[in-house]
């Protein structure tokens, strides 16, 4: 399976890609996990990226693009994957859609968690990372509702819509009731 994974930051979506992705057999690629790496290693990208995310904005396209393209290149997403924070913007999903075409395929859907924004800045002072103060979450939120929201209407035929309140096992299931539907 071909999967993209849509919703505001802290909607639980690397909780759930982590149980998917061993679920479902793919690989769980998570732009935000891969920068993370790279700041972690202190690579050039890492370096480049570090002040887009300390201030909780989105990375350049072309940066975030060439990242993921190499990612997905790699054998284990061959036969599938699940993306995690990528796309992003609408430019990202243009771009994923020319990669995708290069290699002859297409997603096979988008999953969008959907959640109160209450929920979302409970569960991100919870986990306190480093751009998780509340000044960069309330810009995080504001970047989501300008430039990633519109993917949802981008991709109205492929949205798979699940509730992502409650238990993780609760969102777990009624998610892999969804896309057993898809099969
Ligand atoms: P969250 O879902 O809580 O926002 P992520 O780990 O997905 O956390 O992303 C953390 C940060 O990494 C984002 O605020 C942004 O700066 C950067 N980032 C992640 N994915 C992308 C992307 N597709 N395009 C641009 N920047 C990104």
């Amino acid at each position: 399976m071909r999967l993209v994974l849509v919703g505001p930051p802290g909607a639980g979506k690397g909780t759930q890609a982590a149980i998917l992705s061993e679920k479902l057999g793919v690989p769980h690629i998570s732009t935000g996990d891969l920068f993370r790496a790279n700041i972690g290693e202190g690579t050039p990208l890492g370096i480049e990226a570090k002040s887009y995310i300390d201030a909780g904005n989105l990375v350049p396209d072309d940066v975030t693009v060439r990242m993921v393209e190499s990612r997905l290149a790699e054998d284990d997403a061959k036969n599938g994957f699940l993306l995690d924070g990528f796309p992003r913007t609408v430019g990202q999903a243009d771009e994923l859609e020319r990669l995708l075409g290069n290699l002859g395929t297409t997603l096979d859907a988008v999953v969008q968690f959907d959640v109160s924004e209450d929920v979302v800045v409970e569960r991100m002072l919870a986990r306190g990372r480093a751009d998780d103060t509340e000044e960069v979450i309330r810009n995080r939120m504001h970047v989501y509702d300008n430039e990633t929201a519109p993917l949802l209407d981008h991709y109205s035929d492929k949205i798979v819509k699940i509730a992502a309140e409650g238990t993780v096992e609760e969102i777990n299931d009624r998610t892999m009731a969804e896309l057993n539907k898809l099969k």
